[in-house]
This record gives structure tokens, C-alpha cells and sequence, in this order.
């Protein structure tokens, strides 16, 4: 970073491609601020030879960075983790501009975002001794993969960088990142970071104008991506990535079942299912995105559910006191709002779901009763402010219908009973199921998709360990 550079201080950014923080050699992308649909800056773009470029310097970096310890390359990344906390004042707002979420949530990624560098940063990779005996000693030990690629979505930018990039480094990796084209300033600012960090090479971000992934998927020279974003790119990410039989993490779509157990309390209950559905305006791949209730405390739960989305306020992230952002861009609010249209013609909107006007990509927190399993809002994925709260009769057919999807990311059951809700819990067919709470996620825990939501998992031990190949050293005695 130069002198005049500072995270989030100036309008200038840039690609970080060995080392050397350049501009982009296809122009520049608008990002938009989807409060004000106003620009925010102008990305750099880079070109096919921009990308090329990046793999092979974090291929010529490689051997260097895989021949440190663990220890050093640890030590780097609690550096970058405490440069992050050192520059949050200038990342956050920038977050907030370009993702939309409010101040308050930017502020939180970050910090999420250094914690989970601490946290998987704490993990080793001991050589195991498999078997010592008279005849052999037999030794797994884990080595580094080379080049990673790691393609990230825009509903949690930094965090989904991070996530990606402290496992790759600490195993000895280096990486190429691309976030997506509507998120990347706060992405090229931990470049920035980066580049005071690391040796040249081992971190490289270049961003796209959504054009650049299959570069990276299908290079010769990367040998695993770490994905995440929707079901259906995840889908060509694999294709793409065949012929070379690279190594994957997909971490992909969810329509994550909530099941609210017939002994709660519907005044307890409403605000933590209201936030599971409604954080980060529901773009979350885990957020309870079908809320089933049993016919008892139906309209209990669904009357309390809309009386905490009427209060809610929704607004541009800058300004104090907002509790939901817009949507992040065009192509995902006229999604959202059409699965609100569909909705409409099918159930009843008992909050929320009024048109907006003026600019912004807002759409207030909706509550919906009283829909068909068949309708878009409960078999696709929202990824907005938008909750289906549906009625069921008996908790058998409650799992059946949770189960029938072609998802399987994570899901909560809610009961009073942590015993009644645990056997619920163990006929769900998801990665995670958490229970009488939402979005635990500890760096030291796994979390990863069953079905179409993906493959492997990121976070704790496994997480680490999915950045390496199991190599065996087998000696004659
Ligand atoms: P997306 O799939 O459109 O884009 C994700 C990334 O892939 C972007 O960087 C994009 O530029 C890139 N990309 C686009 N085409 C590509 C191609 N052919 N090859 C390689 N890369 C390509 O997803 P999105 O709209 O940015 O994110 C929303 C989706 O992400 C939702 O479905 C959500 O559930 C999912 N998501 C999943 C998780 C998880 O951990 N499981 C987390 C966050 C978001």
C-alpha cells in the first residue's frame, strides 16, 4: 500500500498480483451502493492475463511458503487478524456502502472476520504415527495443495475471504481471491493488508466483472477451489474443475428448515426465529428460511412474528438506529420480489411485503401464513427478508416435509425439551442443526452442506485439514 492508501480513506483501488498493487488491465467495474444505487467507486478489472498472472505468482511463491513452519505462517496471520482490528473504522464503512448492511453489522463481520483468523490460525497439523513396530513405522503426515482459488459471494465478503484464506496459509498454500463483482472494495483493502504482510506472491486478490471464475476454476496450475455461492454455479464450478481433478469446497445454497416444537412459549420464541430468518435481511446461506409451526400456536407465533416485523426499521446502513439494510443488488431484489408476488397470489402477507419507493434496494421484513409447500417462497431459496410460516400437524410430517429438498445446509429446532428436540435434530438431513439457538459458528467447529449445499465443510479442524493431501511415509524396520 502506498503512503496516500489507506483502507477505505481513498477512492483508488487495487488488484494485489505479486506482490504489487496494480491497476486493472480491463478497465474498471461500478460498484453500487444498493441504499442510494449511487457509485461507490470504480473496481478494478482484471483481464484474463491479470488472472493468469496472479496463479503463477502464487505458484512461484509456493515452495518458499510451504517450506516455513506452521509457526511462521501462523505468525502472519495473527498479523493480518490484528491489521483488520487495527483498520476497522475505515473497512466497516466501506462494508456498509457497498454490501448495504447496517454499520453495526459491518462492524460485527469484521470482527468475526479476525476472530475466525485467530481461531482456525490456532489449528496444527501434527505428523500421526500410524504404526510403529518391528517390521515398520508408518507416518501420515499433511502437505500443502499449491495453489488455491477462492471464489467468494457478497452477502458476507470479508468473512468469506478469511474463512478461505487462513486455512489455505496455515497449511501452506498460497491463493488467488476473487470476491464477486458487486462486493470487492473491502476485499482489495485486506489486499492492501495483505501486501504489507505476506511475501509477494502468497495473497493475491483481482476482481471481475463475474467473468473471471471459469479462469481460475479450470487452470492448469490451481489445485483446489474453495467456493461459495449459489447451487447452481457451485454446479459449474465442478464441471469446470474435472478435467484437472482439482480439490473442492463447496459451500452453497440452503433452505434451511426452522422447527418449533409444540411446548415453547410463542412470545419467546417469535424474536429468535425473527432474527434466525431476518439477519443480514436474510441473505444468509443458513438462515431459517421455512418456519414451521404446529397448528396449536400457529397464529400465536405468526401474530407475534408480524408484530416484530412491523416495528422493524429498514433503511440505509449509514444512518443510526436501522435494523435491516436493502438488498445487496438489482437481479436479487427483483428475485425477492417476485417470490413476494407469488406469495401474495398464494398465502397471506400478514407483514411487510409493501412496494418501495424511490431508490434502494429495500424491502421490509415479511411475514407470510398460510402457504402451499409448492409455492417459490418455501421451495426455493429466498435469500431475502421474506419468511414462509406454515403449519403443520404432526412433528413426523414436520421432518418429512423439512427433509423433502433438494438442500440440506443447516436447520434449527426450537423446543423446550432439549431431549425431544435432539431426536428431531437427529432425523434432519443437514450439515448443522442447531438447537434453541441460530448461526453458532466458532472457528473450532465444522460446518459444510448434505446434498446440494455442498461439499466439504470449512471451520475447525476438518476445515484446516481440507487445504492439504494425506501423504504416507512408510520406513522399513
Ligand atoms: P454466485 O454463485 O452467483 O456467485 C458466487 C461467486 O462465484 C462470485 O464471486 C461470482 O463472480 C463467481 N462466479 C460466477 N460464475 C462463476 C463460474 N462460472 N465459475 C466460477 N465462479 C463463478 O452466488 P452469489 O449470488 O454471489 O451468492 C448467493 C448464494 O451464495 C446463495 O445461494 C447462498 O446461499 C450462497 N451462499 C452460501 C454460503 C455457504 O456457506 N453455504 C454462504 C454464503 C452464500
Amino acid at each position: 500500500m502506498n503512503a496516500q492508501m489507506k483502507p477505505g480513506q481513498s477512492g483508488d483501488f487495487r488488484l494485489l498480483i505479486g506482490g504489487k498493487l496494480v491497476p486493472g488491465a480491463a478497465g474498471t467495474v461500478d460498484v453500487i451502493n444498493p441504499a442510494t444505487e449511487q457509485v461507490v467507486a470504480a473496481c478494478p478489472r482484471a483481464d484474463v492475463a491479470q488472472a493468469n498472472q496472479a496463479v503463477a505468482a502464487a505458484k512461484a511463491a509456493f515452495p518458499a511458503w510451504a517450506a516455513k513452519s506452521i509457526a511462521e505462517r501462523r505468525a502472519l496471520l495473527m498479523k493480518l487478524a490484528d491489521a483488520i482490528d487495527a483498520h476497522t473504522q475505515e473497512l466497516a464503512p466501506l462494508l456498509t456502502q457497498e454490501q448495504g448492511k447496517p454499520l453495526g453489522g459491518a462492524f460485527f463481520e469484521l470482527m468475526v472476520a479476525s476472530a475466525n483468523i485467530r481461531g482456525i490460525a490456532a489449528h496444527d497439523l501434527p505428523p500421526v504415527v500410524l504404526k510403529d513396530n518391528d517390521e515398520a513405522k508408518v507416518v501420515r503426515v499433511r502437505s500443502p495443495l499449491g495453489v488455491v482459488a477462492a471464489i467468494t459471494p457478497w452477502n458476507f465478503p470479508v468473512i468469506m475471504m478469511v474463512t478461505k484464506l487462513a486455512p489455505a496459509l496455515l497449511a501452506g498454500n498460497t491463493i488467488v481471491v476473487k470476491p464477486a463483482p458487486s462486493t470487492p472494495l473491502t476485499s482489495l483493502r485486506v489486499g492492501e493488508l495483505c501486501a504489507e504482510i505476506f511475501p509477494a506472491g502468497v495473497v493475491n486478490v483481482i476482481a471481475d466483472a463475474n467473468d473471471l471464475g471459469g479462469t481460475l476454476t479450470s487452470h492448469p496450475d490451481v489445485a483446489k477451489i474453495a467456493f461459495t455461492g449459489s447451487t447452481a454455479t457451485g454446479r459449474k464450478v465442478m464441471a469446470s474443475a474435472a478435467p484437472t481433478l482439482k480439490r473442492l469446497t463447496l459451500e452453497l445454497g440452503g433452505n434451511d428448515a426452522a422447527i418449533v416444537l409444540d411446548d415453547v412459549n410463542p412470545q419467546e420464541i417469535a424474536p429468535k426465529l425473527f432474527f434466525a430468518a431476518m439477519v443480514n435481511s436474510g441473505q444468509v446461506c443458513l438462515a431459517a428460511k421455512r418456519i414451521y409451526v404446529p397448528e396449536k400456536i400457529y397464529d400465536a407465533v405468526c401474530a407475534e412474528l408480524a408484530k416484530i416485523a412491523s416495528a422493524a426499521k429498514v433503511g440505509n446502513g449509514l444512518e443510526e438506529g436501522v435494523d435491516f439494510g436493502p438488498l445487496q443488488n438489482r437481479m436479487q431484489y427483483e428475485k425477492v420480489k417476485a417470490i413476494i408476488d407469488d406469495a401474495r397470489a398464494q398465502g397471506k402477507i400478514i407483514a411487510g411485503g409493501e412496494p418501495h419507493a424511490g431508490p434502494g434496494f429495500f424491502i421490509k421484513p415479511t411475514i407470510v401464513s398460510g402457504l402451499p409447500d409448492s409455492a417459490r417462497l418455501v421451495c426455493e431459496e429466498q435469500f431475502g427478508p421474506v419468511m414462509p410460516v406454515l403449519k403443520y400437524k404432526t412433528l413426523d410430517e414436520a421432518i418429512a416435509r423439512a427433509n423433502s429438498s433438494e438442500y440440506g445446509l443447516g436447520a434449527t429446532v426450537w423446543s423446550a425439551s432439549n431431549d425431544r428436540a435432539y431426536e428431531v435434530a437427529m432425523r434432519l438431513e443437514t450439515g448443522t442443526v442447531w438447537i434453541n439457538k441460530h448461526l453458532d459458528l466458532p472457528p473450532d467447529v465444522p460446518y459444510g452442506g448434505t446434498k446440494q449445499s455442498g461439499y466439504g465443510v470449512e471451520l475447525g479442524q476438518q476445515g484446516v485439514e481440507e487445504f492439504t493431501q494425506v501423504k504416507i511415509i512408510n520406513l522399513a524396520k
